[in-house]
């Protein structure tokens, strides 16, 4: 595996959870599809919705995240997440903070 333009040196220590990263992508490709409120208090509210449900994966360089990505993106951990964000859009969608 060549990672392009990741060199040790430059690399920052950060601290991430990848299931948040996730979860936001999801979140908002589910609010375009199914016409829900686009506002960002339900975006982040649907995020802290399915993110409390879901475990995190936390990573600390970039290697890391794009590694633990990869890990991720398999077809039954991507169904799970999908599942958890179309719960989390139908508690706002009923539920919503404004
Ligand atoms: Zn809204």
């Amino acid at each position: 595996m060549n990672a392009v333009g990741l060199t040790q040196s430059s690399e920052e220590f950060v601290l991430v959870n990848i299931v948040e990263e996730i979860v936001r992508e999801k979140v908002r490709e589910a609010v375009r599809e199914t016409g829900g409120c686009p506002c960002r208090k339900c975006e982040l509210n649907a995020c802290a919705l399915a993110l409390n449900a879901l475990a995190p994966k936390y990573v600390t360089t970039e290697r890391g995240r794009l590694l633990a990505r990869v890990g991720l993106m398999n077809p039954d951990y991507l169904m799970k997440v999908s599942i958890e964000v179309a719960k989390a859009l139908k508690v706002v969608r009923e539920r919503p903070l404004h």
